[in-house]
């Protein structure tokens, strides 16, 4: 188990490493709040440049959020193709449009952090079909504030690497993330969250491939594997 201040460090230096080998494609988008809502579906369980690609193709498929609205489940589904997930993504995709119409009468969400980012937090929580990933998201990248996104995959390799402790379902996300909060600060929060995805999703996958990944001399796990797969000594030639 990691002390407190070799998570903080392991995390810096990671970020670090991640960033020299997973160089930005492109820059980031500014999104405004509902798409970013939207976006954050699209975008969880997967990498920036997949998302963009598909997101991108969803918005060329229909004429306007509405048009979303009022389609079936799998025509956005076949819009989101390529993302894990599809089939359920799409039907949130459906509920959030649904529910900030209902809602607010309109698909502007600018005022959404008038009275500050708790508050905003929970109206985004209250969306049918939003995740805690969602939330954290659309804080960070749409509204200004600090908050670290976790998905599937970022949590698999966070575990590997002994950031996260435990296994199975994260009982309780929100202490995770908030110690995350913690441990990164604000200004590295959008690199850490892309480059994690991008390590998690291409390399530390369900199998890792340890051998290529960049973080292995500081990986638990990944110095495991080195030793499972360790050739086993060649044997000593026989004394005549
Ligand atoms: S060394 Fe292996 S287990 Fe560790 S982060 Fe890299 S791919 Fe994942």
């Amino acid at each position: 188990m990691l002390a407190i201040m070799n998570k903080q460090d392991l995390l810096t230096k990671s970020i670090k490493v991640l960033d020299k080998k997973f160089p930005p494609a492109a820059d980031p988008v500014a999104r405004p709040v509902l798409e970013e809502v939207l976006y954050a579906v699209v975008r969880e369980g997967t990498t920036t440049e997949q998302a963009n690609a598909v997101f991108a193709k969803m918005k060329g498929t229909f004429f306007d959020w509405n048009e979303v609205r009022v389609s079936t489940v799998p025509e956005i589904a076949d819009a989101i193709a390529g993302v894990p997930d599809a089939s359920r993504k799409a039907q949130r995709i459906n509920e959030i449009l649904h529910y900030v119409f209902e809602m607010y009468y309109s698909f502007e969400l600018t005022d959404l952090d008038k009275k500050g980012l708790k508050q905003a937090g929970k109206q985004l929580g209250r969306f049918t079909g939003m995740t805690d990933f969602g939330v954290a998201w659309v804080i960070q990248r749409a509204l200004g504030g600090h908050a670290i996104p976790l998905d599937e995959p970022t949590i698999r390799a966070l575990r590997r690497l002994g950031i996260i402790e435990g296994e199975g379902e994260v009982e309780d996300l929100e202490a995770v993330r908030t110690s995350l909060e913690h441990y990164i600060p604000k200004s590295s929060g959008p690199t850490f969250t892309d480059r994690f995805s991008t390590l998690a999703v291409t390399i530390c996958q369900e199998k890792p491939k340890c051998p290529d990944c960049p973080l292995r001399p500081d990986c638990p796990t990944g110095q495991e594997y080195g030793k499972k797969v360790a050739p086993e000594p060649k044997p000593k030639p026989k004394s005549r």
